[in-house]
């Protein structure tokens, strides 16, 4: 037996307003004068001042705006790292993402393939990254997923939704500022929460379980139903306990895995667009029978805060497409033997996969 050794985010500050703190952070790993950094932002901030007037550009220091409509693809890495080699004198001081998962994926994305041969898609799978990545900030602004901790940054390739999971995936800093937060809109506060606490019922539920998960997973959790279900936090103090619950529910998975919401949902994601929160939460409601009492507080959790999930989304889809989304989810090994043990394939076939698909 030969247990993981894993890396971790190498320094993090958290505490509301610690943002102010990003020049001090900074300051200290400017490499020289033609080595800027380059922030890579969600564009819904384009206009706000409260958050880009904190931002201390000097030198060539250059800020990308990124629209989220659509989740990371490795074409936009490559293009997006194209665009800093022609334009810098020298590879960046480093890399700073502020945003969601999306942008958080992005900037870890574009820092190894800076220093990495080749497209982006070479490297989607695991341990495939051979050069260490430039100095990579990030900053959430919504909380959730997890990857502001994690070790993969998850990419739509011309072939699969997959990470690229490395030892230089994680990030060198981070900074949690809970009121960075403030603004999400109420349904994506709800979708990308619940992308926490479906990864707290999945681990936790899983064959892959240990204690090192075990007790991260059990955090997060008691957390999340602080959050959605008991309803006495202030905003201020909801803020912070999701935010931490995002890092330990994304600490719970690094040491075991996701598992059947997260396979369907994925496979959604890649044939039908569906976004990650929204399509997690879409496929969950349906998983009762492999996640009975996590579905239940799911409901119950929904009802409260008068979510509508779309429905029939795969109404209109064609066998084909269907084919498609079984045999995605179903590569998807670890993910299916963690939920269900060595002998998942005898649990979920594609048939039984394509019934499940076709009740969302
Ligand atoms: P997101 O980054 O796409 O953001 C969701 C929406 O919220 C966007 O419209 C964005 O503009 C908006 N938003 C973000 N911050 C805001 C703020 N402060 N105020 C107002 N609006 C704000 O969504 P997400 O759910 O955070 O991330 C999903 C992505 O994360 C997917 O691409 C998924 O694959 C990835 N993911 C990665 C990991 C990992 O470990 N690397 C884990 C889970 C999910
Ligand atoms: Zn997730």
């Amino acid at each position: 037996m030969s247990y993981k050794n894993f890396p971790m985010v190498s320094k993090v500050v958290f505490g509301r307003g610690s943002f102010n703190q990003l020049s001090e952070i900074l300051a200290p790993k400017r490499l020289s004068m033609n080595a800027p950094f380059i922030y890579i932002i969600d564009d819904v901030f384009k206009n706000n001042q409260w958050l880009t007037s904190r931002i201390p550009l000097a030198y060539d220091d250059k800020i990308l705006f990124i629209s989220t409509e659509e989740e990371p693809k490795t074409s936009q890495v490559d293009a997006i790292v194209e665009d800093i080699i022609l334009t810098t004198k020298e590879l960046p001081s480093g890399i700073i993402g502020i945003g969601g998962g999306s942008v958080l994926d992005l900037a870890k994305a574009v820092s190894i393939m800076l220093t990495n041969e080749g497209e982006a898609k070479d490297y989607q799978g695991w341990d495939l990254v051979k050069h260490p990545a430039i100095y990579h900030v990030g900053i959430p602004t919504i909380s959730g997923t997890g990857a502001e901790v994690s070790r993969t940054t998850v990419l739509i390739g011309p072939e699969k939704k997959l990470g690229i999971n490395s030892d230089f995936t994680p990030f060198d800093q981070v900074i949690l500022d809970s009121e960075l937060t403030k603004d999400v809109p109420k349904n994506q506060w709800f979708y990308t929460g619940m992308d926490c606490y479906i990864h707290c019922i999945e681990s936790l539920k899983g064959t892959y379980l240990n204690t090192f998960s075990e007790t991260y997973g059990n955090m997060s959790l008691e957390l999340c139903k602080e959050i959605f279900l008991d309803n006495n936090l202030t905003a201020e103090e909801s803020e912070e306990k999701l935010m931490m619950a995002s890092w330990h529910g994304g600490m719970s998975i690094a040491y075991s895995q996701v598992g059947v919401a997260h396979a369907m949902s994925y496979a959604l994601a890649y044939v039908l667009g569906v976004k990650h929160g929204i399509g997690n939460c879409i496929v969950f409601d349906h998983l009762e029978e492999f996640y009975p009492e996590g579905v239940k507080l799911f409901k119950a959790m929904k009802e409260k805060h008068n979510i509508m999930l779309p429905q029939g989304i795969c109404a209109d889809l064609s066998d084909a497409d269907f084919d498609k989304m079984t045999t995605i989810a179903l590569n998807l090994v670890p993910l299916w033997e963690n939920a269900l043990g060595k002998n998942w394939k005898q649990i979920i076939t594609p048939k039984k996969l394509k019934e499940l698909y076709q009740k969302m």
